[in-house]
């Protein structure tokens, strides 16, 4: 009787543990499978001043065309109206294309007059927000940066093999070479005579390029693979700039075999998107006529003006009490700081005044405080913002410039940037009019990635783009 009893206990204990263990194996089971059915991989490329138009001229019929970039549009979702944030200079927004946050919110803002110290300033890689790559890593996910350099140490390192960075340097060319070695699971140099193979697939990989920019702002190189002679003519630039994008396209081409060629590219999303594009200018410096307007605005408010009222200043230098305006630039827009206790009335007096200088052949427009605030602008980017009108410039230079090309400008060459969403999580052979912002990328990305988006971010997700 006690025996047949625990025989009883045995039997029915032996059928729950069964029964139990089943549960589990299930449960694990039916996981993975979903896991590996629904995994996929992204592929977010940042191709550095990335002008919208370089894409349309190159399909215009009178050059080659972009094949590789037509194969994920047909495959995907073109942005016709996608736009930069201010300024739209490499490290602000590449700060916001691996944050989805503001320049307000990164902090990021090059250069600067910080008016409690009385001094430009100008940063760096700063960057308060979470980037996607520590977003990624941090929710399990395998992330490898080639040459995104704002996810260096924040998300990817040279010393940890499944969520790794490498910096190739050279062209387009030889970025995708180590892509591919990074894929093909082949060992890639991270720091001297290292090598590293990464752990599997990288779930995420970015992919860093700055060929554009370097042809198109077509100075003497000082940095990139392109050494050629600076063009002397803006038609002779844009064409070597389309000339390069289609060499470009030809190197996407071979990532794209690749990934077919290993099995995972019907599985794959991507992104390619700008971080500004490319304004040209030509000619002497505009700054001395925007400083003549700032003096008269000075003297008709009631100011004594002399040569250190209205100044500009470079990075690291300091103003003084006689300095009422200060004025910042990179080269084409102006950053505006009143430098005294102004009133409200003394600020729409000045903008006024500049706004109805729009019709002089110089000046493109005017931003206010409150307008750059609207586009997420860090507060210290300045009391308003002039943006000259091509091809003229605010440099603080007696150079006659024949085709350079530069950037941080409000104008729409520089603010229009190229923009894709293709494969596996997006939509197919669709054309997104509405203006959509690069703060709007990440979120986008992390939803495809079903993973929670970088804590700052501030974007929203483009929902009309995924599948
Ligand atoms: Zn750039």
């Amino acid at each position: 009787m006690k025996k047949t009893y625990s025989n009883k206990i045995l039997f029915y204990s032996l059928l729950f543990v069964f029964i139990f263990s089943n549960v589990i194996c299930y449960g694990a089971l039916t996981k993975g499978q979903i896991e590996s059915e629904e995994k996929g991989y992204f592929i977010y490329i940042i191709w550095d001043a990335f002008r919208y138009d370089y894409y349309e001229w190159a399909n215009s019929g009178q050059y080659p065309g972009t094949p590789a970039l037509n194969e994920l549009i047909e495959n995907g979702v073109l942005f016709t109206d996608a736009s930069t944030g201010i300024p739209s200079i490499t490290n602000p927004m590449q700060a916001v294309l691996v944050t989805g946050a503001y320049p307000r919110t990164t902090g990021n803002i090059y250069r600067y007059f910080d008016k409690e110290d009385q001094i430009v300033k100008q940063t760096r890689r700063d960057n308060s927000a979470e980037t996607l790559a520590e977003a990624a890593s941090k929710q399990g996910l395998k992330v490898a940066s080639v040459q995104q350099f704002m996810v260096q140490d924040r998300g990817t390192s040279y010393e940890d093999p499944s969520h790794l960075y490498i910096q190739p340097s050279g062209s387009f060319q030889k970025r995708v070479d180590e892509s591919i070695k990074i894929l093909k699971g082949q060992p890639v140099v991270t720091q001297g005579d290292t090598e590293v193979v990464f752990e599997g697939i990288p779930d995420i990989m970015f992919i860093y390029s700055d060929d554009l920019d370097t042809v198109g702002h077509n100075e003497k190189p000082s940095y990139g693979y392109y050494d050629s002679i600076p063009a002397d003519r803006e038609e002779e630039r844009i064409e070597r700039c389309v000339e390069v994008l289609i060499q470009m396209d030809s190197e996407l081409a071979r990532l794209i075999d690749t990934l077919k060629e290993i099995g995972i590219y019907e599985k794959t999303s991507f992104v390619i998107a700008a971080d500004h594009g490319m304004t040209p200018y030509s000619g002497t410096s505009s700054l001395n006529d925007l400083i003549e307007i700032l003096e008269n605005c000075l003297e008709a408010l009631g100011h004594r003006v002399n040569n250190d009222t209205v100044v500009f200043l470079a990075k690291d230098q300091a103003a003084n009490e006689a300095n009422k305006i200060v004025i910042v630039s990179v080269g084409l827009q102006a950053q505006i700081y009143l430098n005294w206790d102004f009133t409200q009335e003394e600020y729409d007096f000045i903008v006024n005044e500049l706004k109805s200088s729009l019709y002089s052949e110089f000046i493109g427009g005017v931003l206010t405080f409150d307008e750059l605030q609207a586009r997420g602008s860090h507060p210290k980017t300045g009391d308003m913002l002039v943006w000259p009108k091509p091809p003229h410039h605010f440099k603080d230079s007696k150079t006659n410039y024949k085709a350079p090309g530069g950037h941080d400008t409000i104008d729409e060459s520089s603010q229009h940037v190229f923009l894709l969403m293709s494969g596996a999580g997006f939509k197919k052979g669709t054309t997104i009019n509405k203006k959509v912002y690069n703060w709007d990328i990440v979120p986008t990305i992390s939803k495809v990635l079903k993973i929670e988006p970088p804590e700052n971010a501030d974007g929203k997700v483009v929902i009309e783009a995924i599948q």
